[in-house]
């Protein structure tokens, strides 16, 4: 079989299909799954004219007709993720399967998206985000939220623990916090086979951030589900970025020593006192990043400021702008 440059066989009946994104990140991974002429998506991609065509060239080479996809399965509602799941509902008529965390997420974000704004402005005022870089974030946040449009009309929630069949196997959803509040990561345990979303990626840490309408301590959570799930025997895990994972208990590890390390840092970064947005640039290369970028730089800040300020090691003061102080 001839397939797309943008589509590989990762596993039996499952094929990877890279969606561009026009971001740094520069591809999603989403998945495609057989079951006997059966198809599952899961993962759709920003919604924008290149990442049509890819997946209809997809369809095309592995002689999918769209009524032959029979749900389209969301690990998180973030947009390169959720952004063509609508689209996909309007060609195929499948339900859109999410876990009941994420729809509600998707809702409040993408969908009924306005009240949001204001949270958003006075969450970077009180990171002591200066007003020009707010103005260039609120930009980027709308011109994202374009790109998920039309939303899916029909969502249907997965509990978490329960069984996903997916491609003729079945797969145990796991909730996996902390990058995204419900994310849900499908396990096969029959072929230790992973789709992990954005919990576990090799070359970058997932970003774990404080969002306006993040629940408390994401990342007290991400940590304890990375090690609640390190001893898991995963032999391939399908990542929504970068390489495919082999070695899953040694790239937690990995991530587990990365957020050490970067906790350790923040905790020298609020010496003598400081905003979040100090604190944040004193741990990224502010002079590379754009301002969406200095976004999420903010808010993985916020996250981890959060968590020492629960372990004690941090105080938080209220003001114009929180300022943090080693505790
Ligand atoms: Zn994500």
């Amino acid at each position: 079989m001839q397939l797309p440059e943008a589509v590989t066989q990762v596993a039996a009946g499952i094929y990877q299909v890279q969606i561009p994104l026009p971001f740094a990140l520069r591809i999603v991974n989403c998945y495609l799954l057989e079951d006997a002429g059966r198809w599952t998506v899961v993962d759709t991609g920003l919604h924008r004219p290149d990442a049509e065509a890819i997946w209809r060239a997809a369809f095309d080479a592995l002689h999918i007709e769209p009524g032959d996809i029979t749900q389209i399965v969301l690990t998180h509602m973030h947009p390169d993720h959720y952004g063509m799941a609508g689209w996909f509902q309007a060609l195929t008529g499948a339900p859109v399967r999410m876990s009941a965390r994420e729809a509600e997420s998707a809702l409040v974000t993408w969908v009924y998206a306005d009240p949001r704004y204001a949270l958003i402005d006075a969450q970077m005022h009180k990171g002591g985000v200066p007003q020009e870089i707010i103005n260039l974030v609120n930009e980027g946040i709308e011109s994202t939220r374009q790109m998920t449009f039309p939303h899916p009309k029909h969502i249907e929630h997965i509990a978490y623990g329960s069984t996903v069949r997916m491609g003729g196997r079945d797969f145990k959803a796991i909730h996996a916090p902390g990058h995204s509040d419900g994310l849900i990561m499908f396990y096969d345990e029959a072929d230790k086979l992973m789709l992990s979303g954005d919990h576990v990626l090799m070359k970058i840490t997932p970003n774990i951030g404080l969002w306006v309408d993040t629940e408390p301590q994401p990342l007290g959570r991400f940590m304890g589900s990375l090690r609640a799930l390190q001893h898991l025997d995963v032999k391939l895990a399908l990542p929504g970025h970068k390489a495919l994972i082999t070695d899953w208990g040694g790239r937690i590890g990995e991530l587990l020593h990365h957020h050490d390390e970067r906790l350790a840092k923040t905790l020298d970064a609020v010496k003598g006192g400081a905003v979040a947005f100090d604190v944040a640039r004193a741990l990224f290369n502010f002079e590379r990043l754009s301002a969406h970028e200095m976004r999420f730089a903010l808010v993985e800040t916020l996250a981890h400021l959060e968590y020492l300020v629960g372990i004690g090691a941090v105080q938080q003061t209220d003001g114009a702008a929180w300022r943090f102080e080693q505790g």
